[in-house]
C-alpha cells in the first residue's frame, strides 16, 4: 500500500506541528492534549525543521531531570528526520522505522509537509494487505 492510501485510510492529513524555541514544557501539554508520541518541529508549519518524540523528553528528563521542562525544544529535538513521500511503500517506510527505531515519518512533497505516518499506521496497513492476499488465495483455492 502506498503511504498516499495509508493518509487516505486516516481520513485526517493535517500534522500536529511545534514551533522551534517552544518549551519543552509546552510540547508535553500538547502531546498529552493530542494523545499522541510525536510532533513535527516547524516554523512555519510547512518545512520540516525535526521531529520531537515522547522519548526524546523521558530520556532528557531521566539525563538532566524537570529543569529540561523549563527550556527550549531546540536542543532535544532530532534534526532533519528521515521523511517519506506521499509515493513510497509501506513496506519500504516500515523498513526505515525498524532500522532506524522510530515510530513516525513525516510525509512531505514539493519540500512541504503533506502528512505524518506512525508505525501504528504502517503496520495496520500492512496487516490489511496480508487480510486481502489470504481472501484471495482462499478464493482461487476454493474457487470462489
Ligand atoms: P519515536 O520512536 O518516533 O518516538 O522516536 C524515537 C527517537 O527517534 C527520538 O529521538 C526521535 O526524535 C527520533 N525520531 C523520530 N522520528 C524520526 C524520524 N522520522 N527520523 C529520524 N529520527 C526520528
Amino acid at each position: 500500500m502506498l503511504v498516499q492510501q495509508i493518509l487516505k485510510n486516516k481520513g485526517d492529513d493535517r500534522v500536529v506541528t511545534i514551533a522551534p524555541g517552544t518549551l519543552v514544557a509546552d510540547a508535553a501539554q500538547l502531546l498529552a492534549e493530542r494523545r499522541i508520541g510525536g510532533l513535527v518541529v516547524s516554523r512555519d508549519g510547512e518545512v520540516v525543521d525535526g521531529i520531537l518524540s515522547e522519548r526524546d523528553i523521558v530520556r532528557s528528563l531521566a539525563v538532566r531531570g524537570a529543569n529540561c521542562l523549563t527550556e527550549t525544544i531546540d536542543e532535544m529535538m532530532t534534526r532533519n528526520p528521515v521523511c517519506c513521500s506521499k509515493h513510497d511503500t509501506s513496506d519500504a517506510v516500515l523498513s526505515r522505522m525498524t532500522d532506524g527505531r522510530f515510530r513516525h515519518m513525516p510525509v512531505v512533497e514539493d519540500g512541504k509537509l503533506a502528512g505524518i505516518v506512525t508505525i501504528g499506521d504502517v503496520v495496520s496497513a500492512r496487516l490489511q494487505e496480508l487480510a486481502m492476499e489470504k481472501d484471495a488465495l482462499e478464493g482461487m483455492i476454493m474457487g470462489h
